[in-house]
């Protein structure tokens, strides 16, 4: 008894290691369920595959049955990406038996039993349950299976030494399993809300100025030349006190596209603040010809809201930077800037 609950803990740590790497890995495509793409969902039946091919070896023979804790990452594939997810393990956990143990009558009957699971997750698919219930669903079917199937091929006394614990740690270990699995998967997605709160500007999608800064700061530490544009839109408030804030803010969200989709590709644009943006670029090309280029882009990319097109300028104060701190770059196109706006606005100046 002892060994086998021994292989059975073995087992629970497999799962473990696999489910929070699998989550770990996939935590961009977060959250998994029945809904998301094909791949995603083929993903996690592989990496659950994977836990059961890990866990036949780590099985426990009784007479021909080889014991184990299959059925937890089958209920997991199954409560997470539905019947494809199963279909994949499945297809991997019979490969896995089969390199083991070959053609064998278990080997046959096991088919029958995964094929009985794959035809219940395909029923189960159908219905609106939470998550959570669809897991208990498929691990007291899968429990009840394996107890059918074994029922009358093993001795009396491996019902205590064997399926009694098998059952326990079925039952405890799939629940500590799936409470692990949710807690990593919120645990992921907050990490992931939470970064994106922190480091992207709600209203323009771009780098917020807390990550425009700390870029900015990378840039500045790698010792190599680099240009800074100060860019700001011309005479916003009276855009604001014309049209309204709503369109305030979508003229904002629109300069922040056109330029994003006119950054140079070694260069990065984030929003300083209010109108006003900043644009990097590590490798210097021809400064004052991307800086018109900017200024002419703007001007001629037009802007409407609910209807009704507003003409839109921006001035951009440019400079080139050595190995210099930030704080004086940023001055030096900040004086730039204001030359350009002294000058008539819709027009970069270098400084
Ligand atoms: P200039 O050409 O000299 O730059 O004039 P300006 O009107 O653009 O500059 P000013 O600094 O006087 O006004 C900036 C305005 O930007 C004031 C503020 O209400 C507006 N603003 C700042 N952030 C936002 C925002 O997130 N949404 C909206 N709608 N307006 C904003
Ligand atoms: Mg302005
Ligand atoms: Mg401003």
């Amino acid at each position: 008894m002892g060994q086998v609950i021994n292989i059975f803990f073995i087992n629970i740590s497999i799962i473990y290691l696999v489910l929070s790497l699998t989550l770990y890995l996939m935590r961009q495509l977060l959250p998994i369920q029945t809904g998301s793409p094909y791949a995603v969902r083929i993903w996690f039946g592989l990496a659950m595959g994977l836990a059961a091919v890990l866990l036949t070896v780590n099985s426990f023979q009784v007479g021909e049955a080889r014991v184990d804790l299959r059925i937890i990452p089958l209920a997991l594939s199954a409560a997470y990406a539905g019947p494809i997810g199963v279909t994949v393990t499945t297809g991997l956990t019979l490969l896995g038996r089969f390199a083991l143990d070959g053609m064998t009558e278990q080997f046959v009957s096991s088919f029958g039993t995964l094929g009985l699971f794959l035809v219940l997750s395909l029923g189960l698919s159908r219905l609106v349950l939470r998550r959570g219930h669809l897991y208990s669903a498929y691990l007291v079917f899968g429990t009840v299976l394996v107890l059918f199937r074994i029922a009358g091929n093993v001795p009396m006394h491996a019902f205590t030494t064997v399926f009694l614990p098998y059952f326990a740690i079925t039952f405890l270990g799939g629940w500590m399993c799936y409470w692990v699995a949710k807690q990593i998967e919120t645990h992921l997605r907050m990490f992931r809300l939470h970064t994106q709160r922190a480091t992207i500007d709600e209203l323009t999608g771009l780098p917020n100025r807390y990550m425009t800064l700390e870029r900015l700061n990378e840039v500045e530490m790698s010792g190599l030349p680099w240009a800074l544009f100060v860019i700001d839109v011309d005479r916003f408030k009276q855009l604001n006190d014309t049209y309204g804030h709503r369109a305030g803010d979508a003229a904002l969200h629109h300069i922040a596209q056109t330029l994003q989709a006119n950054c140079p590709p070694d260069g990065f644009v984030g929003r300083y603040g209010g109108e006003e943006f900043l644009m990097v670029l590590e490798d210097v090309g021809d400064v004052r010809s991307i800086a018109d280029d900017i200024v002419t882009v703007v001007r001629d990319t037009p802007f409407s809201f609910e209807g009704t097109t507003i003409p839109m300028t921006v001035s951009i104060g440019a400079t080139l930077a050595g190995a210099e701190p930030g704080t004086v770059v940023f001055e030096r196109a900040d004086a730039a800037l204001y030359q350009a706006k002294m000058n008539g606005r819709d027009q970069a100046k270098i400084g």
